[in-house]
């Protein structure tokens, strides 16, 4: 349940404390964003939701061939919209020890050229109320699929353009921060070394997508659309696979360290 008290922007979240009885990995959520009518960001000839997906199922796929007793669940597998709300709750109802959210990234319209030609690389994000740097700009953006959804006023507590909506802290996803950050650090080692990927590294984000997850979540944006050079590799079905491949190795080594624990 969430209650918001409009003005103070205070939340309360129903919260079990007692959450996942078992950290280990038999069951992956793999979320490819947008879809649909809801193409994500663009870069000169490319939507986000295509790269997300194509990322997304190869992700599944190389964990179904090679990972054995984890069983993958796609939030979508083709171009359809799945709403903003829906994809937390594909994962929570399906009891899954991972969550993984995959989306490309751009600067805003009206960056100068030379600056989309200076940022490029991968982000890996996990649930935070500090949103640094340009981690806001990027929850603002991703969150905003909401207003492509029928009567999204109703359905959301919050107004995703609005800074204020972010001073939110979500409970439910803090009780797996540690093990969404071992995750996201796992990510982002094997998206530099192996897929050779530059990295702005680990950071934290109000991103709805990965607020009302009961498991540990992480978001990976793969590359800006909107550096020429970049846009071009993300459309690369060696690079695709790479990335893919990266985040995979980081899933299967995240298991191997839950395994050892338990
Ligand atoms: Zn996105």
């Amino acid at each position: 349940m969430i209650l918001l008290c409009p003005g103070l922007f205070l939340i309360l979240v129903s919260f079990s404390p007692a959450g996942k009885e078992s950290l280990a990995v038999t069951k992956i959520v793999i979320d490819a964003g947008h879809g649909g009518k809801d193409p994500g960001t663009k870069g000169s000839y490319t939507k986000e939701k295509d790269v997300a997906l194509k990322v997304a199922n190869l992700v599944g796929k190389y964990i179904e061939e090679n990972i054995k007793g984890v069983e993958v669940i796609y939030t979508r597998k083709g171009d359809s919209l799945v709403e903003l709300e829906k994809r937390p709750e594909i994962a929570n109802s399906h009891n899954s020890d991972l969550f993984v959210s995959i989306h490309a990234n751009s600067l805003p319209k009206g960056t100068p050229p030379e600056r989309k030609k200076e940022i490029k690389g991968v982000e890996v994000y996990v649930m935070g109320a500090q949103n640094t740097d340009r981690a806001l700009e990027v929850a603002k953006r991703e969150n905003s699929v909401i207003l492509l959804e029928e009567d999204y006023e109703k359905r959301y507590d919050f107004d995703p353009q609005s800074e204020e909506s972010y001073i939110l802290y979500n409970l439910t996803q803090s009780a797996y921060q540690k093990n969404s950050l071992i995750l996201a650090s796992l990510i982002d080692e094997q998206l530099k070394k192996r897929a050779g990927r530059k990295s702005y590294g680990v950071k934290q984000s109000s991103l709805y997508v990965l607020w009302n997850t009961a498991m540990p979540s992480v978001l990976v944006e793969v590359g800006y659309l909107s550096n020429p050079i970049e846009e071009k590799e993300l459309n690369d079905p060696k690079v695709q696979a790479y990335i893919a491949s990266g985040i995979y190795r980081a899933v299967k080594e995240y298991k191997k360290t839950i395994d050892t624990q338990n």
